[in-house]
């Protein structure tokens, strides 16, 4: 992913969200993307030109847009009308992104439509945030990336972050995924964790 001077950008036509533009570059917010804060807290997580990416939990695609400015193609869940509406404008200006109104959790909806991706990214802060992405697993290339934003408190707020990703980490795990790296989104995103994976089956 491209940085000028420190701050994350990403190659595209501006005006997605009043994001600034450094020269023909968009500036790429971590406090308005998990994506961002990732990149920008030392993950070696990286986005190329060949990927297919399938993002689940798209809302109105601003972190869709940047995902979208560096890769092949996007294809991008979200159930919620109001956030899907957004997306659609969105995909107005960008050729390469597919929006799909779908809940994740039925992968069976979309299985006609997705093909096989590099990267599965998920952000959806459901109570089974863990069960979402493994049973998306299917559309995801061996040795493929899963990148779960993890979302502490919709899972459980009785039980302390640090338990609720351990638990999301053994459940991954024993669902075929290889951990590697957990990382929290602070200072940038509160009770969030990224959970990278390698699918290894
Ligand atoms: N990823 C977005 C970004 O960075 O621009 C923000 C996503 S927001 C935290 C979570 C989104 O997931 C919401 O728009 C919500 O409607 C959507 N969502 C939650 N559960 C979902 C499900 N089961 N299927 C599809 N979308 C879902």
């Amino acid at each position: 992913m491209i940085r000028i001077g420190g701050v994350l950008v990403s190659p595209g036509e501006g005006g997605v969200y009043g994001e600034r533009m450094i020269g023909s570059y968009r500036v790429w917010d971590p406090r308005r993307s998990k994506l961002a804060a990732l990149a920008l807290l030392g993950s070696e997580i990286d986005l190329a030109p060949e990927m297919r990416v399938l993002y689940l939990g798209a809302a109105n695609g601003t972190t869709v847009s940047h995902v979208a400015d560096y890769v092949e193609v996007v294809y991008a869940v979200e159930f919620a009308p109001r956030p899907m509406q957004d997306l659609l404008e969105v995909c107005r200006r960008r050729r390469n992104i597919v929006p799909i109104m779908a809940d994740a959790g039925r992968p069976e909806r979309y299985a006609g439509i997705v093909e096989e991706v590099d990267l599965l990214y998920m952000d959806v802060a459901q109570p089974d945030q863990a069960g979402i992405a493994l049973r998306n697993l299917r559309f995801l290339r061996k040795g493929g990336t899963l990148v779960l934003m993890l979302k502490t408190r919709s899972v459980d707020v009785t039980q302390s972050p640090q338990d609720v990703l351990e638990e999301t980490v053994r459940t991954l795990t024993a669902g075929g995924l290889s951990i590697r790296e957990t990382r929290w989104l602070e200072p940038y995103h509160r009770d969030h964790a990224a959970i990278v994976c390698e699918a290894i089956k």
